[in-house]
């Protein structure tokens, strides 16, 4: 259960009538039971449903780790379909923060609407996969506005591109990992980053991914510019629902091990 900061009131956890319903009515506990409540922030409480269900007594915090070493972004050019797997996928394998992207290949114009579903969506993955941070949708941007945020200065980026020769992504993420950041490597680059007073940026990876007619020559230029590596993920080509899953699970293999 995700809970907003203005439910926690010392160790209680004031509940809104769709969690009451949903742990009374849906998961049918019974006062006193217990359930786990997260703010979306990293913090995991063991909570007790009291004598009228309508609140949650914190009992204990609970330690769970369950991030990623780094912060990955998603880009993805949004596919006419699918999306909402992908979002939940890309969920349980560790990404910080999806940004869907307009691109010259691309049809969908989500509405706002949707855009909540995803982060909903996201929220319950985050749920289910005892997440302790729930990964932010941003809203749809055009590529080259993308761009202007996520590039070098914060982050590695990749684009992932299907046929031509380029670099395997799992190499080059194996290079980032290794390469010399300050003389430390990325986990002593890493630890300076947790420091109460960060000194140096959050090592971060930024994956960008195209449309099911993939990225147009410009598009793959300027983010070249922005100083895109583009990268293969293998000698078939997957779908763009397909694609952003398999980057994300080389990124989780490479800086989890
Ligand atoms: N005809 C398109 C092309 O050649 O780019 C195919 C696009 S593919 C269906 C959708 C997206 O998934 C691509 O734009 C790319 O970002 C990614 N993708 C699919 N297979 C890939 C591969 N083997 N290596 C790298 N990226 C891939």
């Amino acid at each position: 259960l995700v809970v907003a900061p203005g439910q926690m009131a010392g160790n209680q956890v004031d509940l809104t009538p769709a969690q009451q319903h949903y742990l009374s009515r849906v998961l049918r506990l019974r006062p006193g039971d217990r359930f786990i409540a997260m703010d979306g922030h990293g913090q995991w409480w063991l909570v007790a449903l009291t004598e009228n269900a309508a609140q949650g007594q914190v009992l204990t915090t609970i330690a769970v780790a369950t991030e990623l070493p780094i912060t990955v972004t998603l880009l993805i050019a949004m596919p006419k379909t699918g999306l909402d797997d992908v979002v939940r996928q890309a969920t349980e394998l560790g990404v910080s923060q999806i940004v869907p992207i307009h691109s010259a290949r691309t049809v969908l114009n989500p509405s706002p609407q949707k855009i909540d579903r995803w982060q909903r969506i996201a929220q319950e993955a985050a749920e289910q996969s005892e997440r302790q941070v729930v990964p932010v949708i941003t809203a749809p941007l055009v590529w080259s506005d993308a761009l202007q945020t996520w590039n070098t200065r914060q982050s590695i980026c990749y684009i992932c591109q299907a046929r031509d020769h380029h670099p395997h992504l799992l190499t080059c993420l194996e290079e980032a990992r290794n390469q010399r950041l300050g003389g430390g490597g990325w986990k002593d680059e890493l630890s300076a980053t947790q420091a109460p007073q960060p000194s140096r940026p959050i090592l971060a990876i930024s994956l960008a991914t195209g449309p099911e007619g993939g990225w147009t020559e410009s598009e793959l230029a300027v983010a070249i510019d922005a100083g895109y590596q583009p990268v293969s993920l293998g000698d078939r080509i997957l779908r763009a629902v397909t694609a952003p899953l398999v980057g994300l699970s080389l990124i989780a293999s490479v800086f989890e091990a």
